[in-house]
């Protein structure tokens, strides 16, 4: 499958359009997830059903799909019993595939996942007191290169597709026991036990996982019109954040095709600091940024733009760059709030993250400028779960631990058989 293999992108690039609403499948069944109802509606017309049948089933489908999370056609109790093995045979309800599920001594909960083409990505639930926060993915690695980054350490693989990025959402509602549950689809005692909430429900998600989002704009448009649809998922697009390096062409148009929450990672306020530490402001600047942001459709007083603000010992953090930042801010005259985000340390990272009272001083001088700029907690450290820590390389890491331990274990089942009884 061409469009599967590695794709080689030259550096900074505009937004690469794979068009491919389908996963491709081994088995020649059609993976429904990620469809929008008009093609859902089409693949079963092609299949052989009547114009009216087709749109009925399309619409029962989208129901069961996003509103219960059926992946079972023989759960559908409202389809016709002999229809639901036809569909079986031509369709299935996917989900990406769990290589790995952590638990952070914190609560957070990340995901190692896998497409059906084998490729890793990460995913990770954030739990607070009064919200749960999912953070997805958009791409498989990242084109840019940002230095403080540990996905842009690796290449682009490719985009996810609208499955692939809804298919998140899908799989920690199954994860976290969420699913309204109707007296048809789970009818008897034993499988109600298996239903249990952990009490700590998902109620927002942020695109800033793995990915530029807007290098992937038709695909995110389109997972996250799924997950707004009010017959499906019904997320509302004020619960939605997405975070952008700055890619300023596609700012536009998501504010006007997908319409939810921006996030805009500044993290530096001088060009040649920004330069380095965001290579993509070399072609888009800061000022050309910002006046981007200031023309975000949508954005107001009630619904702020926030300014994502890594803290970087000695190279971001003077009293100097807090002033300039609210300068900025107040010149575009940008609803804005500021994120300060400890930096997040990874194996061969080359920064270290500001010290607490450096990042104290930050915070109290961009606040008496007029703009709230709380702290980050970092979340899910203990488990490479923090932002800017997502790379797929936990497969690799414990093949090879588990070769070790396997050559460990041969040492010393070596040496106990040579030693003397
Ligand atoms: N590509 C998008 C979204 C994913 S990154 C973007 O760059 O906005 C989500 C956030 O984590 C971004 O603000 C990113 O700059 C930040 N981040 C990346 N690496 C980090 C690290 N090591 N420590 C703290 N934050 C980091
Ligand atoms: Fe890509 Fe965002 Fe990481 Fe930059 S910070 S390399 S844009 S994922």
């Amino acid at each position: 499958m061409a469009d599967t293999t590695l794709m080689t992108i030259p550096g900074q690039v505009d937004p690469v359009s794979v068009p491919r609403d389908i996963t491709p499948r081994g088995d020649g069944r059609v993976d429904l997830m990620g469809l929008p109802r008009p093609r859902i509606r089409e693949l079963l017309a092609e299949a052989g059903l009547d114009a009216r049948q087709a749109k009925l089933r399309a619409k029962q489908l989208f129901h069961w799909i996003y509103h219960r999370g059926a992946t079972d056609f023989d759960a559908m109790t409202d389809i016709a019993k002999a229809m639901r093995p036809w569909l079986a045979e031509r369709f299935v309800i996917g989900r990406p595939n769990v290589v790995e599920a952590q638990h952070s001594s914190d609560g957070t909960r990340k995901w190692l996942l896998q497409t059906e083409d084998g490729h890793d990505f990460e995913m990770v639930f954030i739990p607070d007191a009064d919200r749960g926060t999912l953070c997805i993915s958009s791409q498989v690695g990242c084109t840019l290169n940002c230095t403080f980054c540990h996905t842009g350490t690796m290449r682009l693989v490719r985009n996810l597709t609208p499955g692939e990025i809804v298919g998140q959402v899908m799989l920690a509602r199954d994860a976290l026991g969420e699913w309204p549950k109707g007296k048809m689809d789970f009818a008897d005692e034993e499988s109600e036990a298996h239903y249990t909430a952990d009490g700590r429900l998902l109620t927002n998600i942020v695109l800033m996982g793995m990915g530029e989002p807007l290098y992937n704009f038709d695909h995110v448009r389109d997972a996250m019109n799924l997950v707004m649809d009010g017959d499906g998922l019904a997320l509302s697009k004020r619960r939605i954040t997405l975070s952008t390096s700055g890619v300023v062409p596609m700012m536009d148009r998501c504010g006007k095709e997908i319409g939810v929450n921006l996030a805009v990672s500044l993290h530096a306020v001088t060009k040649p600091v920004r330069d380095e530490i965001v290579p993509l402001n070399r072609k888009y600047g800061i000022e050309e940024l910002l006046q981007a942001c200031a023309d975000y459709p949508g954005a107001s007083n009630a619904r702020r733009i926030t300014f994502e603000y890594v803290m970087l010992k000695d190279t971001n953090d003077s009293d100097e760059d807090a002033r300039e930042l609210v300068r900025l801010l107040k010149k575009f005259d940008l609803p804005a709030k500021v994120n300060l985000i400890p930096f997040n340390p990874w194996p061969g990272s080359a920064y270290e993250c500001s010290t607490p009272e450096r990042i104290r001083a930050f915070s109290n001088i961009v606040f008496e400028g007029g703009i709230s700029a709380p702290v980050r907690t970092p979340r899910g450290r203990d488990i490479d779960a923090a932002c800017g820590q997502l790379k797929t390389a936990a497969r690799k890491k414990s093949r090879a631990e588990r070769d070790r331990e396997a050559e460990e274990t041969e040492r010393q089942q070596r040496e106990t058989a040579q030693a003397p009884v």
